[in-house]
């Protein structure tokens, strides 16, 4: 950055300083020509105003060829058209024949105009013309010095040296110093971020910066926050986990105990505290599983199966397998389905999550109590409704029934065999589809569970894309 700042501007202002002088040198030099010329002419027409260039007629003008030579620091010669010098302002040469290129193309009409940067002069010709027959009868050549402007021109360069070296030195400071200011909350950034790497903090300070810095900056606070929360959930899960997986074992334990402690054991009490047992190994393998199905959820959706699913049949299929447990509890299955869905979904996980769904309608049921399943789309989604007439979720507990081993009653969901899992595995898959689920409950009248899934699965990278072009 402090390379690029540095070459850009000195390139910048080399380029303007070195634009700068020559645009003088042109200028000051097609001034001086032009004004030159101007006299010149003047002085031509007086030369032949008569009507012959003699050297009376030049005497005539003698005098403003001499101020004009000294004024511009030159030389002005008179030829005839014999190429005679008939009048030099530097009484050199006069009488003397001038035979050069310059000359005799003057006498063909073509005015002359020399520049020698080295001897530091300009030579230009003028034709004399006879005032009625327009015939060429003379030639002025004229040479002035160039060392006013090519003077003029080096103390410009001098001054420009000087003055670009003084921006030069300003500006190498100033990158210096401005850079120095931009990288200074990077680097603030990298050791806070170091440190959170190494385990020293937990928390990201924040930097002030520059705009796009501090957005940087807060992107990377709320990302450290999402990892602490993560880790604090996966914390709180492997406690939990610890914790459910333990309390069917303690149960079995003292089961277990208690027979072994006695001496005479009857056979009817052996069998009592088996069957005992036995429902706590059901019950820890049932744990045991829903954690598994959790986890699986939990790896990437790149292992999404989608297919295109009706799920007329898929939620017919799931009151079906239900009906059993249903019918124990006296709880009447309705399935309305409002039209034909046909979804790209993953069809194992989606039909585990409805289940999970309505399942729970039917353990949290009241007797002969009933489960409604309603199935709608639109031209986007598809939704699916789960109503109960069962025992509600108080509103307090509303929020964290999804949360991983949530159970707002847990003698209660102990006595129908839950675990707490299955809402949380439920959402996953609904976010694992892009979808959405909400809850509306009220205590000893019922829940409805509200699930809308889009008809075509987006992989996380394609809505990623399209979420950017709508903010756009
Ligand atoms: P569980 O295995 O205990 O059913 P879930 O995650 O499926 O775990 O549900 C979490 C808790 O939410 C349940 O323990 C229950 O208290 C409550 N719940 C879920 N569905 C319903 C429902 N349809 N009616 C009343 N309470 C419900």
């Amino acid at each position: 950055m402090f390379l690029v700042i540095t070459v850009i501007s000195t390139l910048i202002m080399v380029i303007y300083l070195g634009t700068l002088i020559s645009t003088y040198d042109e200028r000051a030099y097609a001034f001086k020509v032009s004004e030159i010329q101007g006299y010149g002419n003047v002085i031509a027409n007086k030369i032949i105003t008569n009507g012959i260039l003699s050297a009376a007629s030049v005497a005539d003008a003698s005098a403003e060829m001499s101020a004009l030579a000294e004024i511009y620091d030159g030389r002005i010669i008179v030829v005839d058209d014999n190429l005679k010098i008939i009048k030099d302002t530097y009484g050199l040469e006069e009488g003397k024949t001038l035979i050069s290129e310059e000359t005799i193309l003057t006498f063909r009409g073509t005015n002359s105009l020399y520049r020698n940067n080295e001897e530091r002069y300009v030579e230009l010709t003028l034709p004399i013309i006879h005032p009625t027959t327009k015939n060429i009868t003379g030639a002025l050549i004229m040479s002035f010095s160039l060392d006013s402007i090519l003077n003029m021109e080096k103390n410009l360069r001098d001054t420009a040296g000087v003055v670009g070296t003084l921006v030069f030195i300003v500006l190498v400071v100033f990158a210096a110093i401005y850079v120095r200011w931009l990288v200074r909350p990077f680097r603030r950034l990298k050791v806070s971020m170091d440190n959170f790497t190494d385990g020293y903090i937990d928390t990201v300070k924040s930097v002030h910066g520059f705009t796009e810095f501090e957005a940087v900056n807060d992107s990377f606070a709320r990302m450290i926050e999402r990892a602490n929360a993560l880790e604090s959930s996966r914390q709180e899960f492997v406690s939990n986990v610890s914790h459910e997986l333990k309390t069917p074992m303690t149960s079995i334990k003292v089961l277990a105990d208690s027979l072994l402690s006695q001496e005479e054991v009857s056979n009817e009490l052996y069998r009592e505290f088996m069957v005992d047992i036995n429902e706590e190994i059901e019950r820890e393998n049932k744990i045991i599983n829903d954690l598994l199905s959790l986890v699986k959820l939990d790896k990437k959706s790149g292992e999404m199966n989608i297919t295109n699913v009706n799920m007329n049949e898929m939620i017919e299929q799931i009151l079906k397998r239900l009906q059993p447990i249903a019918e124990q509890k006296g709880v009447e299955l309705v399935f309305e389905s409002f039209r034909n869905v046909v979804a790209g979904v993953d069809e194992v996980k989606l039909s585990l999550a409805l289940t999970n769904l309505v399942e729970n309608a039917i353990k949290y049921n009241v007797e002969d109590g009933w489960v409604r399943v309603s199935l709608n789309a639109d031209h986007k989604y598809f939704f699916v409704k789960v109503s109960d007439s069962g025992i509600g979720i108080p509103k307090e507990a509303q929020d964290l029934i999804f949360d991983r081993f949530y159970r707002v009653d847990k003698a209660r969901s102990r006595g129908t065999g839950g675990t707490g899992l299955g809402l949380s595995i439920t959402k996953n898959v609904v976010i694992m589809h892009k979808g959405a689920i909400k809850v509306f409950s009220k205590e000893n009248e019922g829940t409805t569970f509200t699930v809308r899934i889009p008809l075509n699965y987006r992989s996380p990278i394609e809505g990623e894309v399209e979420e950017a072009q709508d903010e756009e």
